[in-house]
């Protein structure tokens, strides 16, 4: 297990963020995220089922309102994350110490890459008292928190995805999208245990579990590739699935980062 030797809170320490990071028991606000319920009332509808004329008036957006604020409370927000060199990849996955990226579609993005140096790993939880309170509530609260849940670690996530960018181009590295076990063609269990072999996630309250699920439930897991250039910032630009509905439009044309100057 690796240590991270300044562990610090990405979100307010100025030191640099290449080192690794670690931050526990945050509020949503102390990361800079909206703290009003009805920042998160359309996405959470959205999330659950419901269609933009469902909630626009009336008690059905008021009660949604109200569950998503006391689950914006319960939130306790834990982050842990740290790069490792890459040793090597050839067309179906990529090394880098303990973590094998079994992905042949992400050592395609390695494979383009100029001096691809390192893989940044990241765990993210909303903390267990999220589950709790999902738990406790009745059926319909808790497909709401349910849905509330996915959207704050999205939002986390993309938080920590622009943060860790900016700092990487201040030294004039490009990190590529974010990518987690279980999406694309990364295997779950083996791309969680991976990733849980080189990051003592015990850190942040966060437990791995054999099947690749992780306690709390409201977490994730995932990695992005560091290089000096990559010409495409993740593999759907070249990707033959079509339907796919996770596909990342919008790096289409970004198939030279940084761009030339
Ligand atoms: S289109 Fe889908 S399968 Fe293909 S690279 Fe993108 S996310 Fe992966």
């Amino acid at each position: 297990m690796n240590d991270i030797p300044p562990a610090f809170d990405m979100f307010h320490d100025t030191c640099k963020i290449e080192d690794g990071f670690l931050f526990k028991d945050m509020a949503v606000c102390d990361l800079g995220l909206e703290t009003s319920a009805p920042a998160y009332l359309d996405a959470v509808a959205s999330r659950i089922g419901y269609r933009a004329y469902d909630i626009e008036k009336g008690d059905r957006a008021g009660t949604l309102a109200n569950i998503i604020s006391r689950g914006l409370e319960a939130a306790s927000i834990s982050g842990i994350g740290k790069p490792v060199r890459i040793d090597g990849w050839d067309k179906r996955c990529v090394r880098a110490g303990p973590v094998l990226v079994e992905s042949p579609r992400w050592a395609l993005v390695v494979d383009r890459a100029v001096f691809p140096h390192s893989i940044y790993c990241f765990f993210l939880t909303l903390g267990r008292e999220f589950d709790r309170v999902k738990e406790a509530d009745g059926l319909f609260e808790s497909y709401v928190l349910d849905g509330l849940g996915s959207e704050l670690t999205e939002r986390v996530a993309d938080s920590m995805e622009k943060k860790l960018r900016g700092q990487l181009a201040t030294s004039g590295l490009a990190c590529s999208r974010r990518f987690s076990p279980g999406y694309c063609d990364w295997p779950l269990a083996n791309g969680q245990k991976s990733l849980s072999k080189f990051l003592d996630t015990s850190s942040i309250g966060l437990t791995v579990l054999s099947s690749g699920a992780m306690v709390p439930a409201k977490s994730v897991s995932g990695a992005m590739i560091v290089a000096d250039r990559l010409r495409i910032l993740c593999p759907c630009p070249v990707c033959p699935k079509k339907d796919c509905p996770y596909r990342r439009e919008d790096v289409w044309g970004e198939y030279e980062y940084p761009p030339r100057t």
